[in-house]
């Protein structure tokens, strides 16, 4: 089978963002590229996580040519591809409806730099937010593009998130540490004014981000 590892990790990675509350019912879809064959590995339309096997992940290019798979691929094809096409690093692309990041574009907010984890994940101070436009349609992909030459994630207004990665794991993980922040963000606005991280404060959590954390820099 086509990408049959790619294949596995979507309907891993699908049922993880469906226990983590990332994505309700058959809500978002997840993606992940290859560049050397050009070939895209998306999750099919309107199919709950718990009932996609492999098979049913669709095999397309960017141009959106069914290249193997016998299911309609996710109505969002479009705007992976934009973003596959605009960033040379994305690998991966987790776009969800997930509560509070949809709850602050609703609002009209971007997340903004209220924990030091927005920046830590997205190498700048917020997740900037894009004017709505209705789903699935080209017009959506090519606001997606346009934004995302500068942010590797963004905020479709009265709609969701959408968040790129060098993988599917770090994809996730941006997804899932901006839903986190939308909602410290959204639970500090209940009780007053959130301060904010200002720009150098940013600034030095992902450049410390980037050389300390984790077991990046561990003897050997
Ligand atoms: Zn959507």
């Amino acid at each position: 089978m086509l990408m049959e590892k790619e294949r596995q990790e979507l309907v891993d990675y699908g049922n993880r963002m469906f226990a983590d509350g990332l994505v309700t019912l058959t809500s978002g879809n997840i993606s992940v590229y290859d560049p050397e064959t050009g070939y895209m590995a998306i999750t099919p339309s309107g199919i709950p996580y718990a009932e996609t096997r492999p098979e049913d992940i669709v095999i397309m290019t960017l141009d959106g040519k069914i290249i193997d798979g016998a299911r309609k691929p996710s109505s969002e094809n479009q705007l992976h591809a934009a973003v596959y096409r605009v960033r040379g690093d994305a690998r991966a692309v987790v776009h969800t409806h997930s509560t509070y990041a949809t709850v602050l574009g609703i609002a009209g907010q971007n997340v903004e730099a209220v924990h030091f984890l927005l920046p830590n994940v997205m190498g700048r101070a917020d997740v900037p937010l894009l004017p709505y436009v209705t789903y699935g349609t080209k017009e959506l992909a090519d606001e997606v593009r346009e934004a995302m030459k500068e942010t590797p994630a963004v905020l479709l207004q009265n709609h969701g998130m959408v968040a790129a990665g060098s993988s599917l794991a770090d994809a996730y993980t941006r997804a899932s540490a901006i839903e986190t922040t939308a909602e410290l963000q959204w639970r500090a606005e209940c009780i007053g004014k959130p301060r904010l991280l200002t720009e150098e404060e940013a600034e030095e959590t992902y450049r410390s981000y980037s050389t300390m954390y984790g077991q990046k820099d561990r003897k050997k």
